[in-house]
Parts: structure tokens; C-alpha cells; sequence
């Protein structure tokens, strides 16, 4: 069976991975997911074909580093949401592991997605940005009160 959903594309660093370290490699990811992530990606991947692609995607080490940071975290989320009424026998780390490696897509070029979700990107409206609202630009995580 083969049931196409529309391409969701979710960035990495920003979105999913909280990112308040900042950069320190490819496959080097510190940071909590941001609060919600994986509740967000279980539903949207009840109606999306699910598909992270990051600056890391173009590096084997850099999908395998997003892969094995969303099979801890999902595991840690399915053991702390889980009731008594969906225990199965299915340990939650191996159902995460299903999740991270065969619900979700880790493609290494941009997908042809449906919609996008980056914490650095505009959504092109017709209207060209004036260059000083660019350059000024900060991602939602990133803005201060000054
Ligand atoms: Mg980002």
C-alpha cells in the first residue's frame, strides 16, 4: 500500500532541536527539543509524510546525529506520556525507533514539501523585503527584549 500524503518539511536547529548552544558540528547536538516537538511530530505525521532536512542532511553523520537525538528524546517522551491504557508490548524506545526510522523521511536534498516549517525563513508574500528587515532578522528564539 502506498498512500501519498503531502511532504511536511521540517528544519532541525530551531524547530525541532532547541539550539540555545548554537553550532558545534555537524554531528554534535546538545540541546533539549523545543517544548512540544514531539507531540507535534507524532500528529504530523498522522497527516504528512514527515521529512527533516537541515544543513545536516547533506552529511551520513549529521542524519545519523538528528536520528539517534530524536530516537532518545521520543523514547523519553512515549515512557513520560504513556498510561496504562496504551502499554503494549512494544518497548516505547523501540516503537520511538520505528518512528525516527520509518515513519519519518531524512532526506539529504530539499524535498518537494507541501509546506515548510524553518525558524529562518519568510513567507514570500508578492512583496520583496526591504534589505534592513532582512539584515535586522532574528529567529524567534534569538529575540531579546533590548
Ligand atoms: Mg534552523
Amino acid at each position: 500500500m502506498n498512500v501519498h500524503k503531502p511532504i511536511l518539511c521540517l528544519d532541525f536547529d530551531g524547530v525541532i532541536h532547541s539550539y540555545e548552544s548554537g553550532w558545534q558540528g555537524v554531528g554534535c547536538i546538545s540541546d533539549d527539543p523545543v517544548p512540544g516537538a514531539c507531540d507535534f511530530l507524532l500528529a504530523a505525521s498522522v497527516v504528512f509524510d514527515v521529512a527533516i532536512f537541515s544543513s545536516r542532511s547533506a552529511k551520513v553523520e549529521g542524519v545519523a546525529a538528528m536520528q539517534a537525538w530524536l530516537h532518545r528524546h521520543m523514547t523519553n517522551h512515549l515512557i513520560d506520556t504513556e498510561t496504562p491504557a496504551d502499554e503494549s508490548d512494544v518497548h516505547p524506545a523501540e516503537r520511538a525507533y520505528e518512528f525516527v526510522h520509518e515513519t519519518i523521511s531524512w532526506p539529504m536534498e530539499k524535498p518537494p514539501a507541501f509546506i515548510t516549517i524553518d525558524d529562518r525563513a519568510l513567507t514570500f508574500d508578492g512583496m520583496w523585503p526591504k534589505m534592513a528587515d532582512l539584515v535586522r532578522f532574528k529567529p524567534w528564539n534569538r529575540k531579546k527584549a533590548s
